[in-house]
């Protein structure tokens, strides 16, 4: 599994970045949210936090 961001959705606001745990997800400067899958535990927290569910479990 693996945690999918939707461009569409994602605003950029940050606060899944500010709420990961292992420091996993990075906003680019055009931002576009990125997941390192390598540092991801898939804890989910991220997805609790983000206001507009752009974060899925895929
Ligand atoms: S699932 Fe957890 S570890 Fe993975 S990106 Fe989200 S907050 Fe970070
Ligand atoms: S919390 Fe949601 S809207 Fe905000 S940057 Fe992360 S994915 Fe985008």
């Amino acid at each position: 599994m693996a945690i999918v961001v939707s461009e569409r959705e994602c605003f950029g606001c940050a606060l899944c970045v500010l709420s990961c745990p292992e420091d996993a997800i990075k906003i680019t400067s055009s931002f576009i949210v990125e997941i390192d899958e390598e540092k991801c535990t898939e804890c989910l927290e991220c997805l609790y936090y983000c206001p507009v569910d752009a974060l899925t479990e895929a």
